[in-house]
C-alpha cells in the first residue's frame, strides 16, 4: 500500500524518490561512459537515488555501468529497479534473470524487479516466481511495465497479483492517455504509476523533440521561470505528485537540471498550467496504452 509525502512514495516501507533516474542506452558509447557514470552519482548526491535499469537495455550493458557507478556507496542509500523479459518472466528463467542482473549490478537484492511488458507466459507463473524471488531475497518487492486496465485487472484476478508494487508506464507531456482511466485506477488501488520517457524521447503520438522544444507556450513558461522546455515537460509529470518518474540523462548538467524539476512543478503557477493544458489537451476518452 503507497503512502505518499513531498518527494517520495513508499510502498510498504520501499522509499521511491519521486524523481529517479532512467538507464536505457546507458554504456552503450564506452566514449560516454565516465560521464554517464558521474551523471548517476551526480543525481544519488541530488536526492536522485531510485535507478531504473534492465536486462534488457544493451544486453546487460545498463546494469554493468550503475553497478560500476555505485560500486562502495552504501547500499541503503539508493534504490535499484531492474526488470524481467517477457520470455524469461517463467519459472526457472525468471530465477536465472534475476540472479544475472544482481551480478552485472554487483548487489545481493533488487529494491524493484518489474516484468518489462507482457509476453506469453501466464501471469499466474510470473507473480509466483517474483513472489519465489522476494521470499528468497532476492528482490524487496516487484512490479510491471506496459500494462493497461485490463492488463491490471487480470493481475489483481492473480493470485497475490495485488502484491504488485508498480506499473512503470510511457507518460508525458505529448502522451496523456494514462490519465483517463490507468491513473485513476492506480489511484485507487494505490499502486503508484512509475513514468518512463517523462522528457517525450518516445512514444507513438510524440511530436519530434524539437516541436516540444520550440512551441511558444512551453518556450513562454520556461522563460517565465528561467529554465528550459524539458524541465517544463519533467515538472508536468511531478506536478501530480504521486508519480514517479525515471528521466534519463547522460551527463551532470543534464541531471542537475531535471533534479530541479521537482520544485519548479510547485512554483508554475495554475494560469501557466491552464496554458499548457490548453495546448497539450488531456484525453477526453479511452486512448491505446503508449509503448516505447
Ligand atoms: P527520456 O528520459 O524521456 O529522455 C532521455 C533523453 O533526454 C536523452 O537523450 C537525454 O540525453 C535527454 N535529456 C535528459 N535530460 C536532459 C536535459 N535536462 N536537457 C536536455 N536533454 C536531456 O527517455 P528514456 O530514456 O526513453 O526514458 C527514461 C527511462 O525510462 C529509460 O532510460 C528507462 O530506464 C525507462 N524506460 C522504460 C521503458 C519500459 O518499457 N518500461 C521504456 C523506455 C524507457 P543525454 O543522455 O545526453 O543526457
Amino acid at each position: 500500500m503507497a503512502e505518499y509525502t513531498m518527494d517520495a512514495i513508499s510502498v510498504d516501507g520501499l522509499i521511491l524518490p519521486l524523481v529517479g533516474q532512467g538507464g536505457w542506452c546507458l554504456g552503450d558509447d564506452k566514449a560516454r561512459a565516465a560521464e554517464e557514470k558521474a551523471a548517476l552519482r551526480r543525481g544519488l548526491a541530488l536526492g536522485m537515488s531510485l535507478f531504473d535499469t534492465a536486462e534488457m537495455y544493451g544486453g546487460g550493458r545498463s546494469e554493468r555501468l550503475m553497478g560500476e557507478a555505485l560500486r562502495g556507496v552504501p547500499r541503503e542509500s539508493y534504490q535499484l529497479c531492474s526488470k524481467v523479459l517477457p520470455q524469461n518472466a517463467g519459472r526457472p528463467d525468471i530465477f536465472r534473470s534475476c540472479e544475472n542482473s544482481l551480478k552485472r549490478l554487483g548487489v545481493e537484492t533488487l529494491d524493484l524487479y518489474l516484468l518489462h511488458w507482457r509476453g506469453g507466459v501466464p501471469l499466474r507463473e510470473t507473480v509466483a516466481g517474483m513472489e519465489a524471488l522476494a521470499e528468497a531475497g532476492k528482490i524487496r518487492r516487484w512490479g510491471v511495465s506496459n500494462f493497461d486496465v485490463s492488463d491490471m485487472e487480470e493481475l489483481w484476478a492473480v493470485p497475490g497479483g495485488n502484491r504488485c508494487a508498480v506499473n512503470q508506464v510511457l507518460y508525458h507531456l505529448g502522451s496523456r492517455g494514462v490519465e483517463y482511466d490507468l491513473l485513476p485506477w492506480a489511484r485507487a488501488h494505490r499502486v503508484p504509476l512509475m513514468a518512463y520517457c517523462p522528457l517525450a524521447q518516445g512514444g507513438t503520438l510524440r511530436r519530434t523533440r524539437q516541436a516540444f522544444l520550440t512551441d511558444p507556450v512551453l518556450l513562454r513558461v520556461a522563460q517565465k521561470y528561467r529554465v528550459g522546455v524539458l524541465q517544463i515537460m519533467l515538472a508536468f509529470v511531478l506536478r501530480h505528485g504521486d508519480i514517479v518518474a525515471i528521466p534519463k540523462a547522460g551527463t551532470p548538467t543534464h541531471v542537475e537540471q531535471n533534479a530541479q524539476a521537482l520544485a519548479l512543478a510547485s512554483d508554475i503557477d495554475a494560469r501557466d498550467w491552464d496554458d499548457i493544458d490548453a495546448t497539450f489537451w488531456p484525453p477526453t476518452a479511452k486512448m491505446h496504452l503508449d509503448i516505447e
